[in-house]
């Protein structure tokens, strides 16, 4: 059997792989990146929206070669249709492009590999390799071909459906009520507004989850819907939801469908613990994902850009043990832990409310003054007119 020996293996290149990597290999780390899939970024299993203000702060310079679409704002929908309309002056922290997210992940991989990372296509993970009980490497199929990766460290970047972390031994399946199963629909022939991203909530639109429809230009878009796993009756429901939306929208119901697109997103706090012995877990896999948007690209680049330092460090002292991986740790939950926890549990009030209270909060929030509007200053609101949404929490807001 072929073996390979490296500084560091990482398992999945989408932005959490390729940005560990990038960074390993600029720290002058011998990098292998492996990757299931034929093609980096495609299938597209995203809405592709995110915001601009991270992007310098992960050092990634926007490039109209990835950027489809450039947001003046958003638009919430209550379940009767009051609406809630930001420019981005207000909305930026949530909302700012649309990506083409193929683009976007081959570019990040393309900046490992100018950094010196070996990139290993149609290479799948298989389990990983303990010697003695330490973690070692990992087994994987590469074209076929059976091989194994020896490493220092090995980094779980791969994803929702994580399986190297659980291999490892660590337990990282969300709870059904953490789970948003997706579906979507890139339609063409539709008259949405082009300049702003949109979300529609309720319990009869989209169970425990939202909708959304994410500008492409040439009137075309990212049409789709989360919904709460628990609450799905069927495995059909999702789409029985989206489909009823479409019908029943001006906009949409003459719309033909490009694409369609499945998946799920996990909507719970990150995992307790994102590290191991040689292990480091980033984005998705750690569960490191904005649980009221489900949007996890800016997770999974900065998570990916901190395992990348704090390997570098490790490298230098030779020691891959837990306790070295520590400030690892430090590094994401400083910067978003509690907000993500915030978010998980004003997630779970809101899929308690009925639609009536729904159209109430969007009511309140387009009539007061919130200044910049994120999820934290819309929580501030709704905790002064609405204090039991965000009861149990409130210290956090
Ligand atoms: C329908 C949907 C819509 C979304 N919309 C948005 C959005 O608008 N904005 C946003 O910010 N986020 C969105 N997200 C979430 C976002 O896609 C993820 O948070 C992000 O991709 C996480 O990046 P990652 O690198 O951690 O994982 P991924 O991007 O999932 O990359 C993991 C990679 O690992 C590979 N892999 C998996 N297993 C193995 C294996 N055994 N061996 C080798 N390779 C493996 C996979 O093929 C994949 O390429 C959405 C998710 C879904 C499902």
């Amino acid at each position: 059997m072929k073996t390979y020996n490296c500084d560091i293996v990482i398992v999945g290149a989408g932005p959490g792989g390729s940005m560990a990597a990038k960074f390993c290999a600029q720290a002058g780390l011998d990098t292998i990146i492996i990757e299931k899939k034929a093609e980096i970024g495609a299938p597209l299993r995203c809405a592709e929206g995110v915001s601009k203000k991270w992007l310098e702060e992960v050092g990634i310079a926007p490039d109209p070669a990835w950027i489809c679409a450039d947001m003046a704002g958003a638009v919430i929908r209550s379940p009767s249709g009051y609406t809630f309309q930001l420019d981005e002056s207000k909305a930026g922290s949530e909302v700012g492009y649309v990506l083409e997210r193929h683009l976007f992940d081959k570019a990040l991989a393309r900046d490992a590999a100018d950094a010196g990372a070996k990139i290993m296509m149609r290479t799948s993970c298989t389990d990983v390799i303990r010697k003695d009980g330490k973690l070692v490497g990992i087994k994987a199929k590469s074209m076929g071909e059976p091989i194994e990766i020896y490493a220092d460290c090995v980094v779980a970047a791969d994803g929702y459906e994580s399986q190297v972390a659980r291999w490892a031994g660590i337990e990282t399946v969300p709870k059904m009520n953490d789970i948003d199963t997706c579906i979507q629909y890139r339609m063409s022939n539709i008259d949405i507004d082009q300049q702003y991203c949109e979300f529609v909530i309720g319990n009869d639109i989209a169970p425990g989850g939202y909708l959304w429809l994410f500008p492409k230009g040439n009137r075309s878009a990212n049409v789709g819907i989360g919904v709460m796993a628990k609450r799905c009756k069927n495995p059909g429901d999702p789409k029985y939801y989206l489909d009823k939306f479409i019908a029943g929208d001006e906009r949409l119901k003459n719309g033909q469908i490009l694409e369609v697109v499945g998946g799920m997103v996990s909507t719970c706090p990150g995992l307790d613990s994102a590290t191991d012995d040689n292990l480091i877990i980033v984005g998705d896999a750690a569960r490191i994902i904005d649980p009221i948007t489900g949007g996890g690209i800016c997770h999974a680049c900065r998570t990916g850009m901190y395992a990348g330092k704090v390997l570098a460090d490790c490298a230098n002292k030779k020691d891959f043990s837990k306790a070295a991986l520590k400030p690892y740790e430090k590094m994401w939950r400083d910067r978003m832990e509690d907000k993500i926890y915030r978010n998980w549990m004003a997630k779970e009030r809101l899929n308690e409310l009925d639609d009536d209270t729904i159209d109430d909060l969007i009511k309140i929030i387009s009539t007061s003054d919130i200044g910049e509007v994120n999820v934290y200053n819309l929580l501030k609101v709704i905790k002064e007119k609405y204090p039991k949404v965000v009861e149990g929490f409130e210290d956090l807001i």
